[in-house]
């Protein structure tokens, strides 16, 4: 068969079925170890950690669907990041850009920092300003594209080469657009790590991570670490993600029409001094998000007039809950200086634009006018 399309390979890449029984989803194998055929013969399975077979059909199938050779699977985004800047040593240096995910820049932070492997932090607004920022001991970089929660695009395809130019990883966390609207490999990233909680499980009930690679070496080093340090996924919920990966592409359709009507509707709001949204024409990244992704994705940042009460906006919404992560299929609402990017320095957020009036959405599937409603109605109440 010539190479699926997309939605194709959502439901049959991978390892789609059960060769010893023909069952069309792959079983959950809930077992820890697999008894050994013969004494010193070594075999395809042997003990979960290193390789269980509902793990391995979906870390097949997201390897398919990113353009990659090969795919692990974490027990959450940050056991993946955490795996990934394993592959650098004592002396190494990774670049983050100013708008990382809290998260992230508190691994490397305080988790990395302290054993030597160092970070910088760029506030580039353009290519050749973050090429200034390469330092010979950078070997690695982190982008986010859309970022989190300004949604600023970064052109990725010459980002990779710049970093192959200087001799660093190129990794793209593609969290928030999923191979669905964009796959950083096929724009020369070497790797590409998800919170796959969020949009791939889709459903706001599991924890998961995935990294992937197109190289050998790569693949073989980072499945070194995937079984020397253990954080591998379960069986049941590498299932569930499986599971929630079948419908991607129904769901990120629906998720980016919500998040552009919301996003168009409100630019106009007078509560609403900006709306930030890559997949708006009017939005300043519009143009470089359509070079490289299909659609805008589903989250939407706002930026609250200074008569909105923030405690009784999020108080009065009735219907989008506020609640951390986002990708789930019922929308949720975020205030990220004191949520999800509370763990950043004030000075840092400051320097990037996260200010106290900036509000996150993750823009649900549910009927796009109920969700405006519940926005504008909440908004009129907090304001008289
Ligand atoms: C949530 C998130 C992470 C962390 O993933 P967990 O699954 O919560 O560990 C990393 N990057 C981005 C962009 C995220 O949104």
């Amino acid at each position: 068969m010539n190479k699926m399309n997309f939605n194709t390979a959502l439901i049959h890449a991978g390892i789609p079925n059960d060769e010893s029984t023909g069952a069309v989803n792959i079983p959950i194998y809930q077992s820890s170890t697999f008894r050994r055929q013969e004494l010193y013969v070594s075999q395809q399975w042997e003990y979960s950690r290193s390789g269980n077979p509902t793990r391995a059909a979906l870390e097949s199938l997201i390897a398919d669907l990113e353009g990659g050779s090969h795919g692990l699977a974490f027990a959450s985004g940050l056991s993946a990041l955490t795996a990934v800047l394993s592959l650098l040593k004592q002396g190494d240096k990774v670049l983050l850009l100013g708008s990382t995910y809290g998260g992230t820049f508190r691994l490397v932070d305080r988790y990395f920092q302290p054993l030597g492997i160092g970070y910088r932090v760029s506030y580039a607004q353009d290519l050749d300003e973050l090429e200034a920022d390469f330092e010979p001991d950078i070997k690695a970089l982190i982008i986010e594209s859309p970022s989190n929660p300004l949604l600023e695009v970064t052109p990725l395809r010459p980002l990779a080469a710049l970093c192959h130019k200087h001799g660093a990883l190129a990794i793209a966390d593609n969290t928030f657009m999923t191979p669905y609207l964009q796959r950083p490999l096929e724009l020369g990233f070497d790797i590409v790590v998800h919170s796959a909680t969020k949009y791939l499980g889709g459903h706001s009930d599991l924890l998961a991570g995935l990294a992937v690679v197109k190289d050998e070496e790569l693949a073989r080093r980072l499945y070194f670490i995937q079984n020397a340090t253990g954080a591998v996924l379960s069986p049941f919920d590498s299932f569930l993600l499986i599971r929630g990966i079948r419908t991607l592409g129904l769901r990120m359709d629906r998720h980016c029409q919500n998040a552009l009507y919301l996003a168009t509707k409100l630019a106009d709001h007078k509560l609403i001094t900006r709306v930030h949204y890559p997949g708006l024409p009017a939005d300043p990244e519009f143009a470089q998000q359509r070079e490289q992704a299909s659609q805008g994705g589903g989250m939407v940042s706002l930026e609250l007039d200074f008569r909105v009460d923030l405690r009784r906006f999020f108080k009065a919404l009735k219907l989008i809950a506020l609640a951390e992560s986002l990708g789930g299929v019922e929308s949720l609402i975020c205030h990220p200086e004191s949520m999800t990017h509370a763990s950043m320095p004030a000075s840092l957020r400051e320097r990037i634009g996260i200010g106290s009036r900036l509000i996150r959405v993750s823009v649900g599937i549910e009927d796009k006018d109920d969700l405006l409603a519940d926005l504008t109605d909440a908004l009129e109440q907090a304001s008289d």
